[in-house]
């Protein structure tokens, strides 16, 4: 879907690639419902799209809250008369340990916010984008949402969630007015880690490849745009994220080991 004036509502947007997201589509003529849970880097985008600040607006929304995800289409439209696009950013990384080791509570929150945070937001607004003439979901997957990173195992699954929940609403909606893109992004410098309340610092789940530069959250958002406006099934982003994918397919136990290979050192515990 071209985005030009289009409304595209984007969440995580008040940091990394949400931010990033938010800018590029009000430079592309877009309008932009900018949610995000944390009020105080919501106000920071806001103040960084400067001019553009007229079409934007701000919804200080919990993804994994459905019933606060459940009024979100109503406090869209009321602000710009109607939606036309989703894209599904925000998201959280697990403490870096074995599941042995991982709390029940960190579990729940990682899986709460990754994947029914999608869920929600999914079903919350599909009603309204089929109505509309043509309208489109973006999913953001990770690369740890198709191979196995130790001590990310529940941030992965909670991703491999998203993939296919995403490529299986493609389908579902082949036939409608709706199209659907699921991304895999590699490593991209955001402050994901703080973020999530993860003590440890880099790596992440999403670092793992790191003989390759990571990719800036600007460049990533630009790739994400490009494959909404090319309706394009998959985007992946970064030459990491392209590698391993290969890698993966060639040999999922091979991939599977050197990956353990790269992480075990990191694992904490
Ligand atoms: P980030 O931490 O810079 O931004 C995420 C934003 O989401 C933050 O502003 C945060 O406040 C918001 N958020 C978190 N939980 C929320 C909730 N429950 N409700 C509403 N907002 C919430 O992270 P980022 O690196 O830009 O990540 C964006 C997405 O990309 C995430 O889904 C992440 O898993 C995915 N991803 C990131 C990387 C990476 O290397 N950074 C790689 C692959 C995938």
């Amino acid at each position: 879907m071209k985005v030009a004036n289009k409304v595209v509502v984007v969440t995580g947007a008040g940091s990394g690639m949400g931010r990033e997201l938010t800018l590029a589509l009000l430079r592309k003529g877009a309008r932009v419902a900018a949610v995000d849970l944390n009020e105080a880097t919501l106000k920071e985008t806001i103040a960084l799209a400067g001019q553009s600040g007229d079409k934007i607006s701000s919804h200080v929304v919990n993804v994994s809250d459905r019933q606060a995800v459940e009024a979100l289409p109503s406090a869209v439209i009321a602000a710009h008369g109607a939606v036309d696009g989703i894209i599904n950013n925000a998201g959280i990384i697990q403490p870096f340990v074995r599941l042995n080791d991982l709390q029940y509570d960190a579990i729940e929150r990682v899986i709460n916010v990754n994947l029914y945070g999608v869920i929600y937001m999914t079903k919350a607004f599909l009603p309204y984008l089929l109505a509309r003439p043509a309208a489109h979901i973006v999913n953001i997957s990770s690369m740890g949402g198709f191979f196995p990173v130790p001590g990310q195992t529940v941030y992965g699954a909670s991703k491999a969630g998203v993939k296919l929940l995403t490529e299986g609403l493609y389908a579902e909606l082949l036939e409608t007015n709706v199209r659907v893109t699921i991304v895999f992004p590699g490593a991209i410098a955001t402050n994901i880690t703080q973020n999530s309340g993860v003590a440890i610092e880099r790596p992440t789940a999403d670092d793992a490849a790191q003989s390759f530069p990571m990719t800036s959250a600007e460049d990533a958002a630009e790739m994400i745009i490009d494959g909404m406006e090319r309706d394009r099934f998959q985007v992946y982003v970064g030459r990491d994220a392209k590698m391993m994918n290969l890698f993966y397919r060639f040999s999922p136990k091979r991939a599977t080991q050197f990956m353990y290979s790269r992480m075990k050192e990191l694992l904490q515990g």
